[in-house]
């Protein structure tokens, strides 16, 4: 399109350029320059032309250099790039140059044209760019750029400065309605003020920069304790509220303040910034002019939660994840009547994990709604297998409130059931925690009838720790409920305790509801929840949580405890419930004066110790006891043994006192040996009064 342009007209407009041309032949010999070149290079015309441009080389570029720009400039026709390069008079200076080649129509190369424009000034460049790069042009601050360079070199120094560091973030409260309404040179003129008055109130060796807008920031280094980074963080917010005359009108702003605080804060300079940025929005929340520190507390345990339900999520997908299973047997009758199912994470690297130690984490995550239909499923597609080996037992999940308050929760069962049509009904039990299911009464009772239609019956877990009232218990139509093991531990010890399971048997009792015993440990304890009515129990005396496969073989071997058996044809009434509670009394009597020989501080005050009358089972022989068994033979042989009972003990804590502690162990004996005796006599009572119930 330029063909009709004349040749003189063309070579006009190239002296005229201020970029430097040299055109060279095939063989790389000069054969034309412009007047650009000879100001730039020094050399005249007459002096270049039949030279190659090597006499402008500057020895600053190896062979290498070359040899690269050449394969380039040869195999792709052109090449860019800079050249320290060396004018006549000596003098090196950077051009920046594009050198393409002209070919013929072989292919051949015909000349090699180069324009360069020479970047001589470097030196000032330099400095203007660094200037734009890393300054702000308004307020000549540091700037984000420079802020975060220089913020990772002070990150890395923290850890051997031993001293503390503040990243200070904020910006200005309402800066934009100001800027509406004065137009944006005051606003501008208002962060110059800011700025120069943050560099008043920083220190030498503090940083203060403007990230960009009305946000600034300020590193401040070499603190010492907290005291020091508040005061200075009100200082800052004092300076900025100082009122600013603009114009003759006088403006108020201030600023909310986000702080994070090196080293307790090790994160990269990204995450600084941010945390910073999310204290100064809760200083804002807060109620702005104000600082907000960043916690880094919160955060790790935020981040180290991330981390375990990512983990998790994983262990699901990959199946780390099983189900243990702990049966529940009836104590009257000696049957294995149903299994709970229990999750266990099999970690590759921290072995068997318990649900306590992450499932808490993901109960508020859309995690454990995965998992718990997993678990679900699971132990529907284990109940099915049993069921072919002829073993015929209920399965019990647990199921977490989120799940259970979804809407479709209903529906997503019948699903899974459907999978699975070979479960014979009745046989899937869902645990819901007591406290999960006050969460929301009605959805919770609506959720349980429709489960109901489909044959799956409800319990509420840990059932006494959730402070459910009465009429709430009347709403919520769960077919069981599971006494919480923390009652169920300390039956024998803590007469509360029992008069609250005592309570809950009466409660499922009167309301139709089966009452199921969770962790119980010892024969004992077993015995006297039978005898207070609660037939059903799981707990480690029976069983631990054991892997599916075990399950048939454990249950083949099973073989209750004989004392329940003994104890199964009786009834009981709960007129003789203090008969209960008495021997355990007198076992706890016992046992703290054994412990006295151990070291540890008598526990009896000492009209308990001495006097026969004033101990609590004393207290229940001579009063409930004597009214009630007086005539009893086995009662009236307690007598004897129970005043031996405080005499030795009496001689034991007087042994103790006088330091001879082998003498006061061997009297312990003796002590053990009445004990028995009391307990023999108390159980044949019991056996006697229970036999005259079932009589009467
Ligand atoms: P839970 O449903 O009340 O289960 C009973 C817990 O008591 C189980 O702990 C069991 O191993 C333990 N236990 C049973 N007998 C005894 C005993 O005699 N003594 C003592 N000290 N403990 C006994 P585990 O397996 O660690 O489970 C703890 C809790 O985690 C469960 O309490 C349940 O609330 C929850 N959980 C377990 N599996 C799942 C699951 O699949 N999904 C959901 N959402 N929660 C589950
Ligand atoms: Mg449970
Ligand atoms: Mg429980």
């Amino acid at each position: 399109m330029n063909a009709d342009v004349p040749y003189n007209l063309m070579s006009a407009a190239i002296d005229s350029t201020s970029d430097g041309v040299i055109i060279s032949d095939a063989e790389n010999r000069i054969i034309y320059v412009n007047r650009a070149f000879t100001e730039v290079t020094g050399y005249s015309p007459e002096e270049a032309i039949g030279q190659t441009p090597s006499i402008l080389k500057s020895g600053l570029q190896d062979e290498q250099f070359y040899q690269e720009m050449w394969q380039e400039l040869l195999s792709v026709g052109h090449w860019q790039g800079n050249i320290w390069n060396r004018r006549r008079n000596g003098e090196i200076y950077l051009e920046y140059i594009t050198i393409t080649a002209d070919y013929d129509r072989d292919g051949n190369v015909n000349h090699y044209i180069g324009v360069f424009s020479d970047i001589h000034d470097l030196r000032e460049t330099k400095g203007r760019l660094q200037q734009i790069t890393n300054y702000d042009s308004l307020t000549e601050l540091p700037n984000r750029t420079q802020v975060y360079s220089q913020l990772k070199q002070i990150s890395s120094d923290v850890a051997r400065d031993k001293k503390l560091v503040a990243v200070v973030l904020f910006d200005l409260d309402d800066f934009k309605s100001l800027n509406d309404h004065y137009g944006h040179a005051v606003g501008d003129q208002l962060l110059t003020v800011i700025a120069q008055r943050l560099k008043k109130v920083a220190r030498n060796k503090d940083l203060v920069g403007r990230l960009g807008g009305d946000e600034f920031i300020l590193i401040l280094r070499d603190l010492h304790n907290m005291d020091e980074i508040d005061q200075m963080a009100t200082r800052i917010l004092d300076t900025i509220a100082t009122p600013c005359n603009i114009n003759g009108n006088q403006h108020h702003i201030t600023a909310s303040m986000g702080v994070t605080i090196l080293p307790f804060d090790n994160a990269d300079s990204d995450t600084l910034l941010r945390h910073a940025d999310q204290a100064m929005y809760m200083a804002k929340e807060h109620g702005r002019n104000r600082y907000h520190l960043f916690d880094t507390e919160k955060d790790q345990r935020i981040q180290t939660r991330r981390q375990l339900l990512n983990r998790l999520a994983f262990a699901l997908s990959h199946d780390e994840l099983v189900l243990y299973y702990q049966p529940k047997v009836n104590l009257r009758t000696g049957e294995v009547v149903g299994v709970e199912a229990l999750l266990r994470w099999m970690h590759p690297e921290d072995g068997m994990l318990l649900p306590g130690q992450y499932l808490p984490h993901a109960e508020h995550s859309d995690l454990i709604i995965g998992i718990g239909e997993w678990v679900i499923q699971q132990a529907i597609s284990q109940a099915v297998a049993w069921h072919r080996s002829g073993l015929n037992i209920t399965v019990s999940v647990n199921i977490a409130a989120r799940q259970l308050l979804r809407p479709d929760f209903v529906d997503i069962l019948q699903e899974i059931l459907q999978e699975q049509p070979l479960l014979p009904r009745g046989c899937l039990e869902i645990e819901i925690l007591e406290s999960a299911a006050l969460e929301d009464t009605e959805h919770v009772q609506k959720v349980i009838k429709e489960c109901s239609k489909l044959g799956v019956s409800f319990s509420l877990d840990d059932f006494g720790t959730g402070f459910a009232s009465l009429s709430y218990l009347r709403d919520i139509p769960a077919d069981i409920l599971k006494i919480d093991r923390s009652f169920v531990s300390n039956i024998l010890d803590n007469t509360d305790d029992m008069t609250l399971i005592e309570g809950i048997i009466g409660l499922g009792t009167a309301f139709q509801r089966v009452v199921v015993a969770e962790g119980v440990e010892t024969a004992e304890q077993g015995v006297l929840l039978m005898r207070l009515g609660c037939d059903i129990a799981q707990g480690y005396c029976i069983a631990r949580p054991m892997p599916a496969d075990d399950l048939l073989g454990w249950v083949e071997d099973y073989q209750p405890d004989p004392q329940w058996a003994l104890w199964a044809d009786t009834h009981w009434e709960m007129s003789d419930f203090p008969l209960l509670v008495a021997q355990y009394d007198h076992i706890k009597w016992v046992r703290r004066v054994l412990l006295h020989v151990d070291g540890a501080s008598l526990q009896l005050s000492h009209a308990e110790l001495s006097d026969h009358r004033l101990c609590r089972f004393g207290h229940w022989y001579y009063g409930h006891g004597l009214s009630r068994y007086g005539h009893v033979e086995k009662f009236i042989e307690l007598e004897q043994i129970h005043t031996s009972v405080h005499l030795v003990g009496k001689e034991i804590v007087s042994l103790c006192s006088k330091g001879k502690k082998t003498d006061a162990k061997r009297k312990c004996e003796e002590l053990l040996h009445l004990k028995d005796q009391i307990i023999e006599k108390l159980t044949a009572l019991q056996h006697c009064v229970a036999n005259q119930a079932e009589t009467q």
